[in-house]
């Protein structure tokens, strides 16, 4: 068996919160149960400007809840994305349309500059009409035509690179072989399946853990300040406390200590659907099971 290589891939946009927590706690976990390597990667490639006070506060709250990480691999702003924009150049074209008229086109890029031979615009990757099944290891099979969900962007316009090329390169680069994240990105797996694959890769294993919505029913971002992990240490929660609330997400009960949790984790066990938060999570007793 190849040695298992995991990664925590953190967007340095916004703090920690506890949307990321449970993704992380379950990379961490399925990393640790089986023995294997955790690296921390900054996803930066969409971000305007460095955020370095941000990763900062990223990684004290990583150490702080226990989830450390064995390498830090560099940021995204640090890599050259050309030569694997190169690698799959016979099935990228040239895209000239604009974000307005492809809303007009409802909202999914329906691949209308792939036969015009474009010579300037956004590079995007040309997806085969076929059937792709990601094995994922808490959802189970998913049954994904890649092409509905549109041609992804791998150079923007403007010549920045863009997330589905950045990604599918640097877990390439870092040697992963697991994948842990929201459940969000589920479907754009088999997109990523398909870049792994153009890039003569074999593709990691698939896991996404339950989206963690706010009180207001969307999902966790920058404005549920509160859910942040460093609004939660102000207001007196330790990181038991944090792991109490977020073991259950993962099918996790009654567990003393972490340890119990590496041994006990089952990606395959907890709750699939969305995790909805109430308003009052100043109490770390509010969230936490009876
Ligand atoms: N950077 C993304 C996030 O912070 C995760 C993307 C991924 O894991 O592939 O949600
Ligand atoms: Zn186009």
């Amino acid at each position: 068996m190849p040695t298992v290589v995991g990664r925590l891939a953190p967007t340095p946009s916004g703090h920690l919160h506890l949307g990321n927590v449970v993704a992380f706690a379950a990379a961490w976990l399925s990393v640790r149960q089986q023995g294997g390597t955790l690296l921390l990667r900054f996803e930066d490639v969409d971000t305007q400007r460095a955020q370095l006070d941000v990763e900062a506060s990223i990684r004290q709250d990583l150490e702080w809840l226990g989830l450390q990480w064995d390498t830090e691999v560099p940021a995204q702003r640090h890599r050259d994305y050309g030569p694997w924009l190169k690698r799959v150049a016979g099935r990228s074209y040239r895209c000239t349309c604009t974000r307005r008229e492809i809303r007009e086109q409802g909202g999914i890029y329906p691949g209308t500059c792939r036969r015009a031979r474009n010579t300037e615009g956004a590079v995007r990757f040309w997806l085969p009409d076929t059937l792709v099944t990601v094995e994922d290891r808490r959802f189970g099979p998913r049954d994904v035509v890649p092409s509905e969900l549109g041609d992804p962007v791998l150079r923007r316009r403007d010549g920045t690179y863009a997330y589905n090329l950045a990604v599918v390169a640097d877990d390439i680069a870092d040697g992963v072989t697991e994948v842990v994240r929201g459940a969000d990105l589920l479907e754009l797996s088999a997109v990523q399946m398909v870049l792994w694959e153009a890039m003569g890769a074999d593709p990691p294993t698939w896991m996404h853990v339950p989206l963690v919505l706010g009180p207001d029913g969307r999902k966790l971002s920058k404005s549920h300040g509160s859910t942040e992990v460093r609004a939660l240490r102000q207001a007196d929660w330790a990181p038991e406390d944090v792991w109490r609330a977020v073991l259950p997400w993962l099918g996790l009960h009654r567990l003393d200590h972490v340890q119990q949790a590496v041994e006990a984790f089952r990606p395959e066990r907890g709750p699939r659907g969305p995790i909805a938060l109430d308003d009052d999570l100043t109490s770390p007793r509010s969230q936490s099971p009876t």
